[in-house]
């Protein structure tokens, strides 16, 4: 009598990826000529309840890294509006923070737009003249104060003279970003994060960030890149962590890569590395 749908889930439904199947039977009842039958559609939606999991993952991620900065700036807006007149000092180094904190949800949310740009595929760089000096000034002034909070010492060992490069200034940002909160969050205090930039004479870009943090054992080094190919890889069941796979993309899409030498305990060493575009230039 009647139709209806179930959905039946078989196996380890807890751990998907390493064995569990959903399936859905869906039964229509069909009356022909006086008889009766029934037509049982079964689906394998596994995949598709993957992939919600890895989204609703995604956000909650997403969402709790959110809710630091937005936090941090509505104490530091209060401070701010009572010092208003009263103490000029404190008033600056909130807005200074209000400022930075600001910047950071910008490039939380530029991550995120950009990791569902991956998904879907259609990431792409917009390659403009830029000043390669603004990278790294910025890169200082964000990280200074976080090194300093956690007694990390940041040392930046930069070229005398910068050339402009045709690149997407925001997404290399972005990638250089990632690679730096990284090395500062994976390294104990007392601790050293360096930044080396150099320029060949075709002014390809080459920038190492070693860091003296925890390291990342051998048969784990290229994995932490992969996190993306993990779609359509059911072994793979981390879902954090976007932000390595994310950099690669952006340094590939400028015909560069990121490469890394790590000793679990020592440290790890990533680098950054952008074909110069002065030679095609001059061939042109
Ligand atoms: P997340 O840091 O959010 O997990 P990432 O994609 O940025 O995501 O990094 C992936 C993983 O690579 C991290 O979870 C961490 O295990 C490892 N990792 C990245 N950078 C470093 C580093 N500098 N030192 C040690 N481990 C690192």
């Amino acid at each position: 009598e009647g139709s209806g749908r179930r959905v039946v889930e078989l196996g380890d439904v807890e751990n998907l990826e390493a064995n569990g199947s959903v399936l859905k039977a869906s039964v229509a009842r069909v009356e022909e000529e006086g008889v009766v039958r029934a037509i049982v559609f079964i689906e394998d939606i596994t995949q598709q309840r993957l992939s919600n999991q890895s989204q609703n993952a995604f956000i909650a991620q997403a969402t709790h890294e959110l809710r630091t900065p937005l936090t941090t700036i509505r104490l530091y807006c209060e401070e701010a509006i009572e010092a208003e007149g009263a103490d000029e000092q404190v008033r600056e180094k909130a807005l200074n923070v209000i400022s930075s904190e600001t910047r950071r949800l910008e490039r939380i949310v530029g991550d995120m737009l950009c990791v569902s740009e991956i998904e879907a595929g259609s990431l792409n760089i917009r390659r403009e003249s830029m000043r390669t000096e603004q990278l790294f000034t910025e890169l200082e002034e964000d990280y200074q104060a976080q090194a300093k909070d956690k007694s990390i010492t940041l040392d930046f060992d930069l070229p005398p003279k910068f050339p402009t490069i045709q690149a997407d200034r925001d997404r290399l940002g972005q990638a250089l970003h990632n690679l730096m909160g990284n090395a500062i969050k994976y390294t104990p205090s007392g601790g050293t994060v360096s930044v080396t930039a150099s320029f060949d004479e075709h002014d390809a870009m080459s920038v190492s960030i070693p860091d003296t943090g925890i390291g990342i054992d051998e048969s784990q080094q290229e994995r932490i890149f992969e996190r993306f190919t993990r779609a359509d890889d059911r072994r793979i069941s981390q879902v954090t962590g976007s932000g390595l796979a994310l950099a690669r993309q952006i340094a590939r899409l400028h015909g560069g890569d990121i490469t890394l030498e790590s000793e679990i305990d020592q440290g790890s060493t990533f680098t950054l590395f952008v074909p110069g575009t002065t030679e095609s230039k001059q061939a042109a």
